[in-house]
C-alpha cells in the first residue's frame, strides 16, 4: 500500500541531504489521496532523520488537526491557505535554501535565467513582502505575490514551491535554488540576460503538456 506519509518523509530526508533545508527548518505537505480538503504535514521542530509516519499530522484546509499526536509545522496556516485557493495542486514545499533566501534578502525576485525555471514556474519567481513566520498574514502575502506561478520567495525568510505531485514541488525547490545561485553569480560578473516572457510562457506550456513520461 502506498503511503503519502512515507513519500513526505523520503522527500524531507532528500532535501536535508541536498542541503535545501537545514536542521528542522522548512516543511513539506501533501494532500491525502482520495480524501477531500485535508493534507499531511511535517511536525514542528522534529529531526527529519528520525521521522516516522506516526509523526506526520493530518490537517484540514482550515488548519485544524484531524489526526496525529504531534504539533503540526508552524507554517501550517500558509499551507492550508494555499490549498484552499489553488485547488489544482497536491503538494507544497517550504525551504530556507541559501541562495534563494539571499535573493529574497536583497528584496528581488528571481528572473527567468534558466529554462528549467521558466518551464517549472512560468516566469520570474515573485517576492512576497516580509511577515512574521507562522502567521496567516504570511500566507496571504505569499499567495497574493505568487499569483498563478508555482513558486514564491518570502522576503528575509525562504521559498515556497507547489506542485501537482510531491516530486514536482521538491524538484521545483531545487530548480529555484539553482536559478537563484546562477542569477546571483551572473549578476556579480555582469548583467544577466533573461529568457524573454514569450519564451517563458511557451516553455511552461510545453513542460506542463509534454515533459517526462506523459
Ligand atoms: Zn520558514
Amino acid at each position: 500500500m502506498s503511503d503519502i506519509r512515507l513519500e513526505i518523509i523520503e522527500a524531507a530526508r532528500a532535501m536535508l541531504e541536498s542541503r535545501l533545508v537545514n536542521s528542522t527548518w522548512g516543511n513539506i505537505s501533501a494532500k491525502e489521496p482520495g480524501k477531500k480538503e485535508c493534507f499531511w504535514i511535517t511536525p514542528s521542530g522534529m529531526d527529519y532523520r528520525k521521522l516516522t509516519p506516526e509523526d506526520l499530522v493530518l490537517v484540514n484546509f482550515s488548519g485544524e488537526v484531524i489526526r496525529g499526536r504531534r504539533k503540526p509545522s508552524t507554517e501550517t496556516p500558509l499551507h492550508a491557505l494555499i490549498y484552499r485557493e489553488r485547488s489544482e495542486i497536491g503538494a507544497i514545499v517550504h525551504t530556507h535554501s541559501l541562495m534563494a533566501t539571499v535573493i529574497g534578502v536583497l528584496g528581488r525576485e528571481i528572473p527567468p535565467v534558466i529554462a528549467e525555471l521558466a518551464a517549472g514556474v512560468g516566469g520570474p519567481v515573485p517576492l512576497a513582502p516580509f511577515a512574521l513566520f507562522g502567521t496567516s498574514e504570511l500566507g496571504e502575502l505569499a499567495l497574493k505575490a505568487m499569483g498563478d506561478r508555482r513558486a514564491v520567495l518570502l522576503q528575509n525568510h525562504g521559498v515556497v514551491t507547489i506542485g501537482s505531485e510531491l516530486d514536482e514541488a521538491v524538484r521545483l525547490a531545487a530548480i529555484v535554488e539553482d536559478a537563484a545561485a546562477i542569477y546571483y553569480y551572473a549578476s556579480l560578473a555582469g548583467k544577466p540576460i533573461l529568457i524573454p516572457n514569450k519564451s517563458c510562457a511557451e516553455l511552461y506550456r510545453i513542460f506542463q503538456e509534454k515533459y517526462g513520461q506523459k
